[in-house]
């Protein structure tokens, strides 16, 4: 039998935006209650990509409203149904990938030749919860002949999904596939610096839900946070950063919700002296995501080096990341993109500056590149440090930039403790052919997800997710949809019940 192997989505030569910039919700469009619409520009160029509703507090008021309409039909849908639809969703989602992969590149600056995978990374997710829908079961519990007791599972209501940058197609369509298979409503808040994918997503994909199921509010973060707060809605989950994933918790205990926080990073990759240094750089460069200029919660920004291979890996390292080259994003050819916006540019300008004065060594970068064809965009050349210690701001703080921070190592114990010591603990990626000093050294880590010789990959259906204050719960796997329902008891007395409600 003929292995079927997907086609690669080609990459259209021109970009088609989003028809619809008001908010959609209820099955229909609106504009904003108060008329208000700021313009999103692309952050490889500058050029305006036109205006999108930035909708209030008001406006997400009413989008709950209909979020918690359509619940009362949708709950009742039974599941193989619900994931027929997500199905049908996962095949819209492949056969628009080229196009929503260039909306993307041009709306939040990473490169299309990386963003044409991310369709189909939220179809597979799609497709996965869909599989998984029959397996969302309670339990019975043993109790003697008369009586059964078991559990179900039921949806919890308005979910509110709030949405970063980084990926903003994948997230709105994937993020929103395990809620919406185990029968709650979605209201996606996408991200104000690229909210285009999730607009014309809404257009293609809205209607296969009845009204109310799955809605779309843009707008900034006064949206965010009445989703967050609204008394209707039932879970709220965030993508994005700590400082926001403390907000949304301080606004969910006013209504006892639950959340689910996906937040920062700053990741370590450790080298042990047995490695072989070729494999190493190349982990040390995949893992940093230069593509999308290491804008990635899950990027190993600081590789700790063993002494004995430090030096052959930082010359392997500067040979391999001059493959990553800044260019227009829209282009095929661009490895490497835009940061996301201006405010986001001087952040990370103002780290590279720090590191000027920390005494890290400059190995390359640092600095925006003279190409004059990017004059009027965000970018910043890959900038990679050597000689860091634990004390300098560029080796502690989550940078969301093209900047890596390496370390020289030689007592183990001393490397793990500083590898823990910083306030996040989402990722690790060890490299050493001894497999008990890797174990070891997994164990050891305060990261909720470890690779070992191997970096960067997510594999449905293992449990993504963050140590410490790099959130709370775990998605990508049946655990996520679990965290979408509420468990329900019941108890059912089998002896009959007389008529004036004696045992019969
Ligand atoms: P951000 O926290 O600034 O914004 C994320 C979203 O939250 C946006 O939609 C924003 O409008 C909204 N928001 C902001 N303040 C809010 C508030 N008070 N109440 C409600 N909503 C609010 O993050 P960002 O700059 O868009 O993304 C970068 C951050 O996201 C980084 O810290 C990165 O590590 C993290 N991230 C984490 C993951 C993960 O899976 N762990 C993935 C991608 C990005």
């Amino acid at each position: 039998m003929a292995t079927h192997i997907p086609e690669q989505p080609t990459i259209p030569s021109t970009i088609s935006l989003p028809t619809h910039r008001d908010a959609y919700y209820g099955g229909e469009w609106h504009a904003p209650k108060s008329g208000e619409y700021i313009q999103t520009n692309s952050p490889g160029t500058g050029e305006s990509l036109g205006n999108v509703a930035n909708c209030s507090a008001e406006d997400m008021d009413a989008a709950i409203r209909a979020a918690k309409q359509g619940f009362d039909e949708w709950r009742r849908v039974p599941p193989l149904d619900r994931a027929r639809i997500l199905k049908k969703v996962a095949q819209i989602l492949r056969d628009n990938a080229g196009e929503l992969a260039m909306i993307d590149a041009a709306d939040c600056g990473n490169p299309v030749r990386e963003m044409i995978s991310d369709a189909a990374s939220a179809a597979a997710q799609m497709e996965f919860f869909a599989g998984l829908v029959t397996e969302v079961k309670g339990a019975s519990i043993p109790m003697g002949p008369d009586v059964v007791n078991f559990s179900v599972r039921q949806p919890r209501g308005v979910v509110g999904r709030i949405i970063p940058f980084n990926h903003p197609l994948m997230f709105c369509a994937a993020k929103s596939a395990a809620a919406l298979a185990t029968g709650n409503t979605v209201v996606v808040k996408p991200p104000e610096q690229a909210p285009l994918s999730a607009l014309r997503f809404a257009e293609l994909c809205g209607d296969f839900f009845p009204p109310g199921v799955f809605n779309v509010v843009p707008g900034g973060r006064e949206a965010g946070a009445r989703l967050a707060g609204h008394p209707d809605v039932a879970l709220v989950a965030l993508i994005g950063s700590a400082a926001t994933g403390r907000s949304i918790m301080k606004a969910a205990a006013e209504t006892v919700k639950p959340v689910l926080l996906e937040l920062g990073g700053k990741n370590a990759l450790i080298a042990y002296g047995d490695a072989d240094p070729e494999e190493v750089a190349k982990g040390v460069i995949a893992g940093m995501n230069f593509g999308w200029c290491g804008q990635s919660c899950g990027s190993t920004s600081r590789a700790f080096i063993h002494e004995s291979i430090y030096e052959d890996v930082l010359t392997l390292v500067v040979e391999k990341v001059s493959y990553f080259r800044p260019g227009i994003p829209t282009d095929p050819e661009t490895t490497m993109g835009a940061i996301v916006s201006e405010l986001q540019y001087n952040r990370v300008l103002s780290y590279l500056e720090s590191a000027k004065d920390s005494g890290a060594r400059l190995l390359c970068g640092g600095r925006r590149p003279s190409d004059p064809r990017l004059a009027t965009g965000f970018y910043i050349e890959p900038s990679i440090y050597a000689d860091c210690t634990p004390d300098m701001k560029i080796a502690n703080e989550e940078i969301f930039g093209p900047v890596l921070s390496m370390f020289k190592w030689c007592d183990e114990k001393i490397m793990i403790g500083q590898v823990n010591a910083v306030e996040y603990g989402l990722t690790c990626s060890i490299w050493t052919n001894d497999l008990s000093v890797a174990h070891r050294a997994a164990i050891e880590v305060e990261a909720g997800f470890v690779w070992i010789n191997e970096t960067s990959k997510h594999f449905l259906g293992s449990p993504y997710g963050g140590f410490k204050q790099s959130g709370i719960g775990r998605e990508e796997c049946i655990e996520e949809m679990f965290a979408y329902t509420q468990e329900k008891n019941i108890h059912v007395r089998l002896r009959q019940v007389g008529r004036n409600g004696t045992d019969g």
